[in-house]
């Protein structure tokens, strides 16, 4: 039999409870593995261990005393450190939250909770959630499982990791531009980003608050749509969610793609590309075809125009969501006889380089004389986006993509140069603006040995027809059980 760590979702599942084995021993089995390689893969901000095996022992009762086990009793997971988790600490990457130990559980892990599932620890991330690499982390940098001279992607790249490397069976992440798709593109594993306000951000440490999901990061899609199918839903807490009823996803037995029609933009083939990357997309594709899909070319024409918009909104919300972190409710306080000073310094103190660039660029846009020009030219621009998905779905069920113009650059690569480290979300942020669902799923690896990651997106609330296609694919396909010798 396979090692616990190395069990899907599914066989952990089912070995809990055929009593193969207890959440204790599964749980250990991730902590030894987190014990034995995080020093290397920095994975982590914070490991709940004792929380954990606490939590794994009250699972095994609750199911030795055979009351109705809910389904993910006693399965763990991993939390991006943008999450809150009651009594674990919550520190976006930032210093500027250290020592903030959240009182309240985020919904969408709560949502997991009440499945059964148990917290193993918070994942490490760029400084609240900006970045593609975890460079931005003002703890450490994640190492890549498959290069550890490489970045995981971001900026849930401590989730993508933990996953890639087996230190985890599966993660939340989040995804603004990109963060959920790209590190797991990078790293080897599946991620999903829903339709925005499908699952709830109540509990999400907010950075651009009209493109914010919460997402899942996993070794299959068939594990993912399970967290998903639970995740998902209108939460009072949270009014940005939607009260669409959900759609349970339930996947399909055979890989059979015949009736479904999947649109190729080109403008997601340009010079740029990697050869490598741009030969196994095609080749995916291909692979989508030979289930029976029709394939056909589509344009999005706005496409270009996603990254200048993507970094003038995205900014702007964050330079007023970072306002509330002033020194006076939580995390650090630099001290100082003046309250002014002591806000100054608190936020100058706290914050990183990126943050600040951020507000900065941020701040501009939003002022008074520029905000037409800016933010409003912006919006304008991003309702041209949206449209050009629209458009497209009329014609096409999904659409096919690279999920990263390359495979995973090295530490220090783009960390003088925030345009290089912007360009790798190109094609993540488009998707992103029109609030459509996106996944990634492993489709090959470069001459390196990197992995490659393949993006499909489906029109607002159709996360069953994409988790169904994508699942197919990894019925037909192996990339997705690769996994790196660590
Ligand atoms: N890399 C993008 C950024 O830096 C996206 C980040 C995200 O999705 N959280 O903003």
């Amino acid at each position: 039999m396979a090692e616990l760590h190395e069990l899907d979702l599914r066989q952990a599942i089912e070995g809990l409870k055929q009593g193969d084995f207890s959440s204790r021993e599964l749980t250990a089995a991730f902590l030894q593995r987190i014990e034995q390689l995080d020093g290397a893969l920095q994975a982590f901000l914070h490991v709940a261990g004792e929380q954990a095996l606490t939590q794994a022992d009250q699972a095994d009762k609750q199911r030795g005393e055979n009351r109705e086990a809910p389904p993910l009793l006693g399965v763990p997971l991993a939390v991006k450190d943008v999450l809150a988790v009651a009594d674990m600490p919550a520190t976006a990457g930032s210093r500027i939250l250290e020592g903030f130990l959240p009182s309240y559980t985020a919904t969408s892990v709560q949502r997991l909770l009440d499945a059964g599932m148990l917290v193993l620890g918070k994942t490490n991330t760029d400084e609240f959630a900006m970045g593609s690499s975890t460079e931005n982390s003002a703890y450490f940098t994640t190492h890549n499982p498959w290069d550890l001279e490489r970045v995981p992607g971001g900026s849930s790249g401590g989730s993508a990791a933990a996953v890639a490397g087996g230190l985890a069976p599966i993660a939340l992440g989040t995804d603004t531009g990109g963060s959920v798709r790209q590190p797991a593109a990078l790293s080897g594993v599946s991620g999903l980003r829903p339709t925005y306000g499908r699952n709830s951000r109540y509990g999400l440490i907010a950075f651009g608050s009209s493109l914010d999901c919460v997402g899942v990061l996993g070794r299959s899609v068939a594990d993912i749509a399970i967290l998903q199918n639970v995740m998902a839903g209108r939460d009072p807490k949270d009014a940005s969610t939607s009260d669409r009823p959900v759609e349970t996803a339930v996947l399909q037995k055979k890989a059979d793609l015949k009736g479904l029609t999947i649109g190729v933009p080109n403008e997601y083939f340009i010079a740029g590309v990697q050869p490598a990357v741009e030969a196994a997309v095609r080749a995916a594709i291909q692979a989508l075809a030979d289930m029976g899909a029709a394939v056909r070319e589509i344009s999005l024409p706005h496409t270009e125009y996603a990254l200048p918009v993507y970094y003038i909104l995205a900014p702007a919300e964050a330079s007023a969501n970072l306002a509330r972190f002033d020194g006076v409710r939580y995390g650090l306080r630099v001290k100082d006889a003046d309250v002014i000073e002591m806000f100054k310094r608190t936020r100058g103190e706290g914050f990183g380089p990126e943050v600040k660039r951020r507000i900065m660029i941020g701040t501009y846009a939003l002022s008074a004389g520029y905000y037409d020009t800016y933010y409003g030219q912006a919006q304008k621009v991003r309702t041209l986006i949206q449209r050009d998905f629209e458009a497209a779905f009329e014609q096409v069920d999904l659409i096919a993509g690279p999920t990263t113009p390359t495979t995973a650059f090295r530490i220090g690569e783009h960390s003088d140069d925030p345009l290089e480290m912007y360009l790798q979300d190109v094609f993540t942020l488009p998707s992103s603006l029109a609030g459509i669902p996106g996944i990634s799923v492993p489709v090959g690896f470069d001459e390196g040995g990197l992995p490659i990651g393949m993006q499909l997106f489906a029109p607002h609330f159709a996360e069953t027809k994409l988790l169904q296609a994508a699942h197919a694919y990894q019925m037909t396909t192996d990339w997705h059980l690769k996994r790196p010798s660590v």
